[in-house]
């Protein structure tokens, strides 16, 4: 029996309070779910600041990845021995839903954008680099760690097993959908899996949905809409968001300046040069960011300083409704008025935009990433479902955008009442 066949004596299963029980099986799983780049998701939350608004959003990119990995094992299972259906792609696709989140790193969101990163590239250099990861799946076949690279980043040449880990039904978004209504403790992000799963059908290129499970995928589309307006792009959650990025402006900004830290930034220098070792990614952790973090509340330097405290202490700054387009005016004014009475706008006066798009047909030449899903009609033709059903059809290709200004209320309610400034700064935020 060779390495990729190797079943384990003894089935294990991990308790999970979204699937229940998580069944594992194979050697290379099990193997690579203890290694230590796999085990550093335990230290990385699937929703970054969420938990400032929903205190109950504390879980893991380790539980989620178990999750994907549960969902696709649940479906390879249904899938064996229906025509189009390779069993030899089975490991395949149930090592990519584990490892699909490798990369992520602590609150990837604010990173990314302050540091110009990508978590899909530390991905790829997780599988394919010098680590534990790789070793266990070059073990498997010396082609192996390449092939699921490429069914992460989508360029694998089976597109059934591409739309399994990545399209607009996939194992990823079902998992999350339900663990982040979990552990938020909202209602909305409910949906049918075990209906959708038994309706699913493989083709040669893609998974269809046999049209009886229309109304269990309607329901699905909706819970993703829901929840990414009342969760994912909660206002507050965006005011720790924020906060965050300010922190990691402002000590790169310091470093620039050669600032003598009291708590030098060391976790995050290859990060300033942007020549990032895998071994350097790794070791930053959230455990790790939230110590600099209060770390940095004794730092002289005042913005450094009020912004960690803020952040440790979930002292997050006001918010309001605002266009930077159609109110780019009073934006100036603003930015003059926070200039004169001495806070500074780059810090504390912040425009945030989030947009979705809860459903999307098929656009060619558009983002490939929106593949649609596809109804199987009882005499096998395909009907995309936003021509099916009604409830799509009204959410379908239409963008939603909302924008925020973000403000400390604290500092400018502190502004002595003889600053000329003060009224018109309320004035202008709407503040009473
Ligand atoms: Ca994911």
């Amino acid at each position: 029996m060779t390495y990729r066949d190797q079943q384990l004596r003894e089935e294990k299963v991990f308790k999970d309070p979204v699937h229940s029980y998580v069944h594992v099986r194979d050697q290379v799983i099990w193997d690579l779910i203890g290694t230590r780049e796999f085990q550093r998701l335990r230290r990385i939350k699937q929703l970054g600041t969420t938990f400032l608004t929903f205190h109950g959003a504390e879980h893991s990119r380790f539980s989620h990845s178990l999750g994907v990995y549960e969902i696709i094992r649940r479906i390879t299972d249904n899938f064996s021995g229906r025509p189009n259906w390779n069993p030899e792609e089975r490991l395949l696709c149930l090592t990519a839903a584990l490892l699909h989140d490798l990369g992520h790193g602590p609150y990837s969101h604010s990173f990314e954008k302050i540091f110009d990163l990508d978590h899909e590239d530390f991905t790829k250099k997780m599988i394919l680099g010098q680590t534990e990861i790789n070793a266990i799946l070059a073990k498997v076949s010396p082609y192996f760690p390449k092939k699921v690279a490429e069914v992460i980043n989508k360029t694998y040449h089976n597109k059934l097993v591409v739309s399994l880990i990545s399209s607009q039904i996939d194992a990823d978004r079902m998992d999350y959908l339900q663990r982040d209504a979990y552990y938020t403790g909202v209602s909305y992000g409910h949906f049918d899996m075990e209906r959708i799963l038994r309706v699913m059908r493989p083709l040669p290129d893609k998974v269809v949905i046999k049209s009886s499970g229309m109304h269990a995928v309607e329901d699905y589309i909706m819970s993703r809409y829901q929840m990414y307006w009342q969760v994912y792009f909660h206002p507050v959650s965006r005011s720790a968001e924020v906060l965050l990025s300010k922190i990691l402006h402002r000590v790169k900004a310091l470093y620039q300046k050669q600032y003598p830290f009291k708590q030098e930034p060391i976790h995050f220098l290859s990060f300033f040069t942007g020549e990032i070792a895998i071994e350097d990614y790794i070791n930053l952790d959230e455990t790790i960011v939230m110590y600099y973090f209060q770390m940095w509340m004794n730092e002289e330097d005042p913005i450094l300083s009020d912004l960690c405290q803020r952040f440790t202490n979930r002292r997050l700054f006001q918010y309001t409704d605002f266009n930077p387009i159609r109110k780019i005016t009073e934006l100036k004014e603003l930015t003059y008025l926070f200039e004169n009475v001495g806070i500074d706008p780059d810090y504390y006066l912040v425009v945030d935009s989030s947009s979705d798009l809860p459903y999307d047909f098929y656009r060619p030449g558009e983002e490939e990433e929106r593949l649609p899903i596809y109804l199987q009609m009882t005499d096998g033709e395909l009907v995309e479902l936003s021509r099916a059903s009604e409830i799509v059809e009204s959410i379908s290709g239409k963008k939603r955008t909302d924008h925020k200004l973000y403000y400390p209320a604290d500092l400018i309610e502190q502004l002595p009442d003889h600053k000329i400034e003060k009224g018109r700064i309320k004035a202008l935020l709407g503040l009473k």
